[in-house]
């Protein structure tokens, strides 16, 4: 059997509510392939139905996943293909599927996306907020205390974060935003695609008014998306400190650019900023100015 006799398996997004968002490559390769490996059978047979398309599937969640690589590996052998769908949008984005991906991929099979919906691109596709970098974190942890850590750490980030949420879970991931982030710009993405999709703006306080005037707005799933952290500029109190950092790398013969480096990475901040400073504190002490 020559490699062209081998199967592929094809990573296929499927709508997160509104059904016309299943492309037509997608519908077209879910009624060719020999199998479906689905999240939720039960779930996948409601798109089938709706296509008009019988074919046969397998349940592939996290229960089972490394349990169904062997077979699956088995089928694509025997020159089979085989669409990977999850619930709602794109496999392996918080949903099953990297175990069996990286599994096959490590084994040298042919794997080939099928884009299409994804939560978390359709919901910064209108925010508004910057996206040219955003840190997606998927769930933030389920108990408040690993949660408010989890917020802890990126608070200081500067990139737009992402996250998703149940309703089970929305108040209470908006209340620890609110004690973490504080007054940080919010918006929270419900029910994309679907007849009650809302965009709302403003703090995790202010959200949380909201739901707490119109308990609708709580229901349904959650994209929440939170500016990134402010550039902090070295002004603050800890600045004297910082510029005797500065004029000691400086003072051992570590040039401007190096030396903004290792401040922006020690004490935050942007390069050029510390650049600046570093710049300023070379000339105070009657040296040459080094140019970018
Ligand atoms: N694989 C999916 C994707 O590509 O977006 C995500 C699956 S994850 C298990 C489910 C979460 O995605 C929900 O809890 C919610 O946070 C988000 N999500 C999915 N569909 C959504 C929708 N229509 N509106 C808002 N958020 C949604």
């Amino acid at each position: 059997m020559s490699d062209t006799d081998l199967g592929t398996l094809y990573v296929v997004a499927t709508p997160i509510g509104n059904l016309e968002d299943l492309s037509p490559r997608a519908a077209r390769l879910l009624g060719e392939v020999a199998l479906i490996a689905a999240e939720d059978t039960r779930h996948t047979a409601r798109l089938l139905r709706h296509l008009g398309l019988k074919v046969p599937m397998l349940s592939l969640h996290e229960h089972n996943e490394p349990a169904r690589v062997e077979r699956l590996d088995e089928r694509l052998a025997r020159g089979d293909s085989i669409a990977l769908v999850s619930d709602a949008g794109t496999p392996l984005i918080s949903d099953p599927g990297f175990v069996l991906v990286r599994a096959l991929r490590e084994r040298g099979r042919r794997i080939v996306p099928v884009p299409g919906p994804c939560a978390l691109v359709a919901a910064l596709s209108a925010a508004g907020l910057p996206t040219d970098r955003f840190l997606f974190q998927g769930f933030l942890p389920a108990r408040t205390g690993a949660r408010r850590q989890r917020l802890e750490q990126l608070a200081g980030r500067q990139e737009t974060l992402v996250f998703y949420e149940s309703p089970h879970r929305i108040r209470d991931t908006l209340a620890d935003i609110a004690a973490v982030l504080g007054e940080r710009h919010l918006v929270l993405a419900r029910e994309l695609t679907k007849s009650f999709e809302t965009f709302l703006d403003g703090s995790a306080a202010a959200l949380l008014g909201r739901m707490e005037a119109d308990p609708d707005q709580a229901r349904g799933e959650f994209v929440i998306m939170a500016a990134g952290a402010e550039e902090r500029e070295p002004t603050d109190a800890a600045s004297l400190e910082a510029d005797a950092v500065l004029a000691a790398l400086l003072a051992e013969g570590v040039g401007v650019k190096q030396a903004s480096a290792v401040a922006a990475r020690l004490l935050g901040g942007t390069k050029k900023a510390w650049y600046a400073r570093a710049q300023s504190l070379k000339e105070a002490h009657g040296e040459g100015v080094e140019r970018h």
